[in-house]
């Protein structure tokens, strides 16, 4: 970020279209990274209605934007209004990022990218092998059931509150690589996350929910679980609480919030991002 009292002309900008965006904290940590790297940008938040999406990214266009994140509602509808779409954001029909390269706007999924970098944090051999839990169908688990069924797990159950969204989502799984995914009703939700390796909240449950609302049965887990909650916020999620009680290793979805922010920043900057800046600028947030 350009050092307090010195943005100019030459500044680039850089920022988040979402609604609401007020507790976005991608600011913080992208203002964090410009400053540590002496990179002369800044990055602000813009909130967005969806019925003023095209003009908002038309005006990345005229105003010359070096590209924004993009975050709910917008992730799907921004697929249409681009130059061009990465091969496996297209696959998964939601993008977070655009880059403009002198006008030709080109969308990215580094939610996916960011999932996995997470995930090899807990395990280094990421998905591989892994009998998984998905609970959730919508622009976030089709990143993550991507992300597991390219890197090789060995089967992938998706129980979704809208049944066909699940459904819809397992059968474009079987074109992104051979890990079997099925779609399963909630009655059979215990018994999949008793025997899965990995169990991953990607529904919108999390901070202030109660226990029973979360679709993810805490009893039913157990020091061999791997638990990744993509929810996150100032305090640990139920879902984090409860595993960890059971002695499950558990994480939030802080960790995948800093890498998919490193893999925006690296596509707007070319530079490798600073994840340990970006995390420790978010750190004080809990
Ligand atoms: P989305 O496309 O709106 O999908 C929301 C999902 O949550 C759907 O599966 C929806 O089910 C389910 N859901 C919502 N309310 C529910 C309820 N009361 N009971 C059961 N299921 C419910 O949102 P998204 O982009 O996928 O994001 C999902 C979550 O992941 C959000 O909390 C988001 O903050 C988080 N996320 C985190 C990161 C990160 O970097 N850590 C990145 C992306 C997303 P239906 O299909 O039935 O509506």
């Amino acid at each position: 970020m350009a050092e307090e009292g010195t943005i100019s002309s030459r500044t680039g900008l850089v920022g988040i279209l979402g609604h609401p965006v007020g507790h976005s904290l991608s600011p913080l940590m992208h203002n964090a990274a410009f400053r540590a790297q002496d990179i002369d940008m800044v990055y602000l938040a813009f909130d967005v209605l969806p019925e003023h999406l095209p003009s908002a990214i038309a005006g990345i266009r005229s105003l010359g934007l070096r590209g924004v994140n993009v975050t709910i509602p917008h992730k799907e509808a921004v697929v249409e209004l681009l130059d061009e779409v990465e091969e496996s954001a297209r696959r998964i029909g939601a993008v977070n990022t655009v880059v403009n390269d002198q006008g030709r706007l080109t969308g990215y999924n580094t939610d996916k990218s960011g999932f996995l970098a997470a995930l090899l944090g807990l395990r280094a051999e990421g998905a591989t092998g892994l009998d998984c839990f998905v609970a959730g169908a919508g622009g976030a688990a089709r990143g993550v059931v991507a992300a597991l069924v390219e890197g090789g797990a060995a089967k992938v159950r998706v129980w979704n509150r809208s049944p066909e969204r699940a459904a819809a989502l397992c059968s474009q799984a079987a074109e992104w690589g051979q890990t079997p995914c099925s779609a399963i009703p909630r009655d059979e939700v215990p018994g999949a996350v008793a025997s899965a390796d990995l169990v991953v909240n990607a529904t919108s449950i999390g901070l202030m929910s109660r226990i029973k609302d979360s679709a993810i049965p805490v009893d039913n887990l157990t020091s061999n679980h791997v638990v990744f909650d993509l929810v996150y916020g100032p305090t640990l999620t139920t879902l984090v609480r409860e595993a960890k009680a059971r002695g499950a290793t558990a994480i939030d979805g802080k960790e995948m919030l800093v890498m998919q922010a490193a893999g925006s920043y690296e596509l707007w900057t070319g530079r490798r991002a600073p994840a340990d800046v970006m995390r420790d600028s978010i750190d004080g947030d809990r």
